[in-house]
């Protein structure tokens, strides 16, 4: 089952999300022209969320995931890669890695479920694979490398679990 993650950012920038609306372009169907309506995308990549109805949507790549989504809880977050393949876009690399949102490595199943949805070949995970954790001594968020599980800001032991929000599970079709 897949989890909403909530942001957990600032939240001015939450409050500015919701007001404004998701301003992620939803990524309906592999022969969509995503190329045209996000600038950047081939060349640096792009920010992406699934919101909570299994949508990939897609945004330029300094756009924060915050903004992307409306500020609404997402399934999945991070970064999506592509080539030009015969002048078809097609999809080489997805990462985790959104400072906003936090996902675990279980978030790769609502991307995977959403872009096979959308008839988009996928990658078989994510590339790299990034560990977010909440220190329990300090409340400060860091990202485990190479799976040295300690505090970057106060040397206290993390985790080994995610922990980082008061994620919810949820039914999705
Ligand atoms: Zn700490």
């Amino acid at each position: 089952m897949p989890f909403a993650y909530p942001f957990v950012g600032n939240r001015a920038l939450l409050e500015d999300a919701r007001a404004d609306g998701p301003t992620g372009v939803p990524w309906l169907s592999a022969d969509q022209a995503l190329a045209r309506v996000v600038p950047g995308l081939l060349e640096e990549g792009a920010t992406f969320v699934v919101s909570l109805g299994g949508v990939v949507l897609v945004a330029p790549r300094r756009s924060e995931h915050v903004a992307c989504a409306g500020g609404l809880e997402v399934l999945a977050a991070g970064e999506l890669f592509f080539a030009s393949v015969g002048g078809r876009l097609r999809l080489v690399r997805a990462t985790n890695q959104s400072t906003g949102y936090c996902p675990d490595l279980d978030s790769w199943s609502a991307l995977d479920h959403a872009l096979v949805k959308a008839d988009v070949a996928a990658p078989s995970g994510f590339d790299p694979e990034f560990l977010f954790r909440r220190c329990d001594a300090c409340g400060e968020l860091s990202v485990v490398k190479e799976r040295w599980f300690v505090c970057p800001f106060c040397d206290a032991e993390l985790p080994r679990a995610w922990n980082v929000s008061a994620r919810r599970p949820v039914d999705v079709a």
